[in-house]
């Protein structure tokens, strides 16, 4: 089935599939289509099931299919989705959002992620009167040219007022300032270093600090794009835990687990900014994905899921830590351990790293090679300890025993 949907895919889809869910950026074996979804589980299209560690890249945060969450959406169906203006449900969002996300006095909703951190940049410039906006170099913030990591059909010009600094690298980030002058709008910075195929990094306190000094000396934004990290990490924003607060911040993936939703949640400082703004576009005011979302961070605070996913994801480390030891591998583990990346060291062609994943995938375990995974509140210990036993399997392959 797979085989046939690509082919026939391959006739009416660019190149087969377009963006980061081709499998063609995936080893052999890798499905590309899949059928559904349930708690931690996902059966692809040959009715193959995987234990997941994707989780969607990321919007699964309480389990595929969840029952609160979907029930939460079936109701407000039935109410009405996409209606001339937004519904009950934003106002009780954004209160709710608000209440949670220690540095937001407002939010405003849209639908992707690139929306989200597309307007913070827009609000940013808009409310300064400057133009100059700092980015990591190789942080991930969307698929639009000022940002995309892909500069295929994109110009210089519509980069012309972005400048870069390295994560983590105060003198780097001083230096990007300086070269702003006194242009500069934002510095966007991600919750932690996760950039594609390499080893994550969290965020240094010394570094966030500075950048909110530099934020403040300049009168620009502190945009935090937390649309990879927000709600799986706490629920008070990513950089609550080392007590930096934003001005401005981007969240989508987990906010809906699996809706389509984003959002972006400001200061004081930028309410009038955000309210002079044009941000607008035909599904942002959906109900039903605003619905799935106050269910889903119900479920999330009542259960206490970052907590619960930080203990799986710890049994993951430890489990994965003890038998690279046992078989003798390299293996470096990094980011929080709710979402993990696991890379081999001395693999730069990511060779070792494809083998264990296509070997765990083989046995039933949906693992990523490169990119950093995702826990979600459905997974059990019991669920962590069968992937270790694919694991322990898989890294035997690698070691050539
Ligand atoms: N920022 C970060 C940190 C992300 O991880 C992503 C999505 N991977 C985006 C922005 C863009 O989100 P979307 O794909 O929903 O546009």
């Amino acid at each position: 089935m797979d085989k046939s949907l690509r082919d026939r895919a391959s006739r009416v889809v660019p190149g087969g599939m377009y963006g980061h869910m081709r499998a063609s950026g995936l080893p052999d074996g890798y499905p590309q289509f899949f059928a559904r979804g349930e708690g931690c589980h996902i059966w692809d299209v040959d009715g193959r099931k995987y234990l997941d560690f994707m989780c969607s890249w990321g919007p699964i945060v309480l389990g595929h299919h969840h029952p609160v969450v979907d029930a939460a959406a079936r109701r407000q169906m039935e109410q009405g989705d996409v209606l001339n203006g937004p519904s009950e449900r934003m106002v009780e969002l954004a209160e709710r959002v608000v209440g949670l996300v220690t540095h937001a006095d407002w939010a405003l909703f849209s639908k992707n992620g690139t929306d989200a951190t597309t307007t913070c940049v827009t609000l940013a410039r808009g409310a300064t009167g400057k133009r100059k906006v700092l980015l990591a170099k190789g942080a991930y913030h969307g698929a639009v040219p000022w940002c995309s990591p892909h500069p295929y059909g994109v110009m210089s010009e519509d980069r012309a007022h972005i400048l870069y600094f390295d994560y983590n690298d105060v003198a780097s980030l001083e230096a990007a300032v300086t070269q702003a002058g006194g242009d500069l709008a934002a510095i966007v910075v991600s919750a932690f270093k996760h950039d594609y195929g390499q080893h994550q990094e969290l965020p240094d306190l010394a570094f966030a600090q500075r950048a909110r000094a530099l934020c403040d000396a300049n009168d620009a934004a502190l945009i935090l794009d937390d649309v990879r990290a927000g709600f799986r990490l706490t629920l008070h924003g990513s950089w609550d835990q080392i007590g930096v607060q934003p001005d401005l911040s981007a969240w989508s993936k987990a906010i809906a687990n699996g809706y389509a939703l984003s959002a972006v949640m400001g200061n004081n400082r930028f309410r009038d900014a955000a309210a002079a703004l044009f941000a607008t576009g035909s599904f942002w005011c959906g109900a039903v994905a605003m619905a799935a979302s106050l269910a889903t961070l119900d479920v999330l605070e009542a259960e206490n899921g970052p907590e619960h996913m930080r203990a799986m994801g710890q049994r993951l480390r430890d489990g994965i830590a003890e038998q690279a030891r046992r078989y003798n591998l390299g293996v470096r583990q990094s980011g929080p351990v709710q979402m993990p990346t696991i890379l081999f060291e001395d693999d730069a062609d990511y060779a070792r790293g494809n083998r264990f994943t296509q070997e765990t995938l083989k046995r039933g375990v949906y693992m990523h090679p490169k990119h950093n995974m995702f826990l979600s509140v459905a997974h059990t210990a019991a669920d962590i300890d069968h992937a270790l036993s694919v694991t322990d399997d898989a890294f035997k392959i690698v070691a050539g025993l």
